[in-house]
């Protein structure tokens, strides 16, 4: 049975790698994506978990090799998802998660329509500025670009499937659970593993 496909948006700073976190180590049956990305580290970050660093000329080789399922440019930099990747974590039946801008979404619900998409946000616009400065790793240009982002992306809500606000991290940990497991629990994803059981 093909894995579900969960595509998780937020704007920089909505505290959506901590939730990431902490939803991954709760849940075995669900994997991360690792993007590849010519940013650099962020201090903490590990290659090969968190992204695939390389270089400017690494990164435009997998893009124009095809190997990238959908990337995009933003901050100056490149972020593109691995395609062979997708394609045999799928077929081992895993459920993937993705942590994609709403380009990347809209880009994998057109390979994968049944993707799940969630989007998440902090409670409001100055709570999402405050914590982008607490990150301290940015200077003054890249926040404000991340923020006008942030505001930017924000006009995608509607085309998500589900909305998590980040006010209190057990909340929405909790929220982020309840759809992954309403997702595996669509009759369109249960039931074709269960058919041949109930044949007479
Ligand atoms: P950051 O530099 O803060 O880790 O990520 C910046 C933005 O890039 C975030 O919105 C994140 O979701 C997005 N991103 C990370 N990896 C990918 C990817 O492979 N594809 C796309 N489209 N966006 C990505």
């Amino acid at each position: 049975m093909p894995g579900e496909i969960f595509v998780v948006t937020a704007p920089s700073g909505t505290g959506k790698t901590t939730l990431l976190k902490a939803l991954l180590a709760a849940d075995p049956g669900l994997r991360f994506s690792i993007s590849y990305t010519t940013r650099q580290p962020r201090p903490g970050e590990v290659p090969g978990r968190d992204y695939f660093f390389v270089s400017p000329a690494e990164f435009a080789q997998l893009r124009d090799g095809g190997l990238l399922a959908e990337w995009v440019e933003q901050f100056g930099y490149g972020y593109g998802t691995s395609k062979e990747w997708i394609v045999q974590a799928l077929a081992s039946g895993q459920d993937l998660v993705f942590d994609l801008d709403t380009r990347g979404a809209r880009a994998l619900k057109e390979s994968f329509p049944q993707a799940t998409l969630i989007f998440i946000l902090p409670p409001n616009l100055g709570e999402l500025e405050r914590r982008l400065q607490n990150r301290g790793a940015l200077s003054p240009g890249e926040l404000a670009r991340r923020l006008e982002q942030g505001r930017a992306e924000l006009q995608e809500i509607p085309g998500y499937d589900f909305l998590v606000v980040n006010a209190d991290i057990a909340l929405a940990l909790g929220q982020l659970q309840a759809i992954v497991t309403a997702s595996r629990c669509r009759a369109a994803h249960a039931w074709p593993p269960l058919e041949p059981l109930f044949r007479s």
